[in-house]
C-alpha cells in the first residue's frame, strides 16, 4: 500500500508508523467497531471527499446500532478528515481512500464490551480501482458464494463492522481460489443480497433493477447510481433478484466506493449479456465518474473540497 504521511487518531495527526495498537485491544479479539469507506477524488480543483457528510452519518449510524459511543459528532468527523487529507496534502496526486475506523482498544478483556476505551482513526491514502483496470474497463468474473449473507435474525448488516466481514472474507477467498475476481453473495431466502463488498445491479429490457436494502449495506454508491440513473431517464426499480436472472441479465454490475462501477461479464460461468461492460453500465460509470470528478453542476453539493 502506499502510505502517507500522517493518521488521524484520537484528536490529533500522528506519523504513519506511530499508528499502532495494543495487541489486546478489544476489537482485535471480539471484533466490535465500525467503520467506513470513503474516497476522495483528485479533481481539476483538487482533492474533493465525495458525499463526506453521508459517510460519517454512517459512521455514527454503526456506532448506534453496535453501541460503542463514538467521542465525536458528525461535524468534528468531518473536520477531522479535512484536517488529514490537508495534512498530507503533498502526498497524493491521484485518488484516495479514506479509512475511519472507531475501535475499541486496550484494558478491558471479556465479550461485555462497554468498559473498553473507545479510539477513533482516520487513514487516507492512494488506491486506485479495487478490482483492478481491466475489470474496472471490460468487466470482471463472479461466483455466487456458498456462503449465505449474514443473515439479519442474528446480524446488523446497516453497520458497517469488522466482524460482518469475516462472511465477506471468506465469500471473496472462496470465489478467488474458483478463479473468479469477486463473490455474489445471496440472502436466506435464496434472493441476491450484495457483493462482498458491493451493492449490485442487473439491467433486463432498459430497466436498471436492484435488490431492496434488507440484507444490505445502506450503500451510498447504490444511491448515487439510481440518482444518476434516473437523471438519464433510466426505469430504476428495486426487488429481490434471484440467482437464474442473473444468468439472463443483458448486463450486471457492482457498485461500491471503492469498486465504483464495475461491470460484470460472467456470473458461475455464464457469459452475462455480450461478455464485456454492456451500453447502460458504460452509460452509468462515465456519468459517476463525472459527477465524482466535479464535472456535473447538479452534483456539486456532494463534494468536500480540501484546498
Ligand atoms: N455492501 C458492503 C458489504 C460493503 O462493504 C460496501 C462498501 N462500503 C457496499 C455494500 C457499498 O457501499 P458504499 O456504496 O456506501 O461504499
Amino acid at each position: 500500500m502506499k502510505e502517507a504521511t500522517y493518521i488521524w487518531r484520537d484528536g490529533e495527526l500522528i506519523k504513519w508508523h506511530d499508528a499502532t495498537t495494543h495487541v489486546l485491544s478489544h476489537t482485535l479479539h471480539y471484533g466490535n467497531g465500525a467503520f467506513e469507506g470513503t474516497r476522495a477524488y483528485m479533481t481539476d480543483k483538487g482533492l474533493a471527499i465525495f458525499r463526506l457528510k453521508d459517510h460519517c452519518k454512517r459512521l455514527l449510524d454503526s456506532c448506534k446500532i453496535v453501541a460503542i459511543a463514538c467521542p465525536y459528532s458528525q461535524t468534528e468527523l468531518q473536520n477531522a478528515h479535512i484536517e488529514l487529507l490537508k495534512a498530507n496534502k503533498n502526498d497524493y496526486t491521484t485518488n484516495v481512500y479514506i479509512r475511519p475506523l472507531v475501535y475499541l482498544g486496550y484494558g478491558v478483556m471479556g465479550v461485555y464490551h462497554v468498559n473498553a476505551p473507545v479510539h477513533t482513526m482516520i487513514a487516507a491514502w492512494e488506491w486506485g480501482a479495487y478490482l483492478g483496470e481491466d475489470g474496472i474497463n471490460n468487466g470482471i468474473k463472479v461466483k455466487i458464494s456458498s456462503f449465505v449473507r449474514n443473515p439479519i435474525k442474528s446480524s446488523m448488516g446497516k453497520a458497517k463492522v469488522p466482524a460482518n466481514y469475516l462472511n465477506s472474507q471468506m465469500a471473496k477467498y472462496e470465489a478467488l481460489a474458483c478463479g473468479c475476481e469477486e463473490a455474489l453473495l445471496l440472502d436466506d431466502n435464496g434472493c441476491i443480497a450484495e457483493g462482498s463488498g458491493e451493492c449490485f445491479f442487473i439491467v433486463r429490457n432498459g430497466m436498471l433493477i436492484t435488490p431492496p436494502q434488507t440484507h444490505t449495506l445502506e450503500s451510498i454508491t447504490q444511491a448515487s447510481v439510481i440518482e444518476i440513473a434516473k437523471d438519464l431517464g433510466i426505469e430504476v426499480v428495486i426487488r429481490d433478484i434471484t440467482r437464474d436472472e442473473v444468468y439472463i441479465a443483458d448486463e450486471a454490475f457492482f457498485t461500491g466506493t471503492a469498486a465504483e462501477v464495475t461491470p460484470i461479464r460472467e456470473v458461475d460461468f455464464r457469459t452475462i449479456g455480450s461478455g464485456t461492460a454492456g451500453e447502460i453500465t458504460k452509460k452509468l460509470q462515465a456519468e459517476f465518474t463525472k459527477v465524482v470528478m466535479g464535472k456535473n453542476p447538479k452534483y456539486a453539493h456532494y463534494l468536500t473540497y480540501i484546498d
